[in-house]
């Protein structure tokens, strides 16, 4: 497999929030996302096997603990790591998968929450979600809305509304985008859309979703890689 990083730190966004997490990040994406802030995970990286990456994550979090496995586009590594995944949850972990949606997750392990990141257009990779993923998502996942300006945000409250998501999964996430040359200042003056505008037209609306922070960019300085 190619790893970017595996590392160790509080768990920033979903439901998971604030837990500590030990994060897998798979090197490579097939998209380029505008705010994209893990542009270092696109080459590069290390070879390993699935049973290096096991044994480094035993050493950073005991069985039972929270992993997120995430890039780039972890699904891109989807011949080793759908039974890397499996492994995990067989070991006792609990795993999340970060992905975009746009390859099938139909071979995705059951058990394995899947957090997908729907593209709004403000991220210029809208369109490229794979609709059939929507019969595969189950109460346990969560879907995600990166929201840069009103349009984006327009298009996650009718794509969530459309396709019945509240229903559908264990909660809807609207996010702010981050700027991507954003660093120092750990507050919201580096977000591209001010949270409170956003919150304010989640309560004229209320769309079934919840206003969800990147918590560790306002723990430590947002430019930081590892955390
Ligand atoms: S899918 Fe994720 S890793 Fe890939 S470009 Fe978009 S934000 Fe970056």
């Amino acid at each position: 497999m190619q790893i970017t990083e595996i590392y160790k730190s509080l768990q920033g966004e979903s439901t998971y929030t604030g837990l500590p997490c030990v994060f897998v990040r798979l090197t490579g994406c097939n998209l380029r996302c505008s705010w994209c802030d893990t542009e270092y995970s696109f080459y590069g990286g290390k070879r390993m096997t699935p049973e290096q990456v096991l044994a480094e994550i035993e050493g950073l979090s005991s069985r039972g603990g929270l992993v997120e496995i995430t890039g780039g586009e972890p699904m891109l590594q989807e011949r080793d790591l759908v039974p890397l995944m499996q492994r995990l949850l067989d070991l006792g972990y609990k795993v999340l998968l970060e992905t975009s949606g746009e390859r099938p997750l139909e071979r995705v392990p059951v058990g394995v929450v899947k957090i997908v990141d729907v593209k709004c257009p403000g991220s210029e990779e809208g369109d490229t979600f794979y609709v059939e993923n929507l019969e595969i998502l189950t109460s346990r996942d969560e879907v995600k809305f990166v929201i840069a300006d009103r349009f984006d945000y327009e298009f996650a409250r009718d794509f969530t509304i459309m396709h019945d998501l509240a229903v559908r999964v264990n909660a809807v996430l609207f996010s702010p985008a981050f700027s991507k040359e954003a660093a120092g200042a750990r507050d919201a003056s580096n977000c591209l859309l001010d949270p409170q505008e956003l919150a304010e037209w989640m309560l004229q609306d209320n769309v079934p979703a919840r206003l969800s922070l990147q918590i560790h960019k306002l723990i430590w300085d947002p430019a930081m890689k590892g955390v």
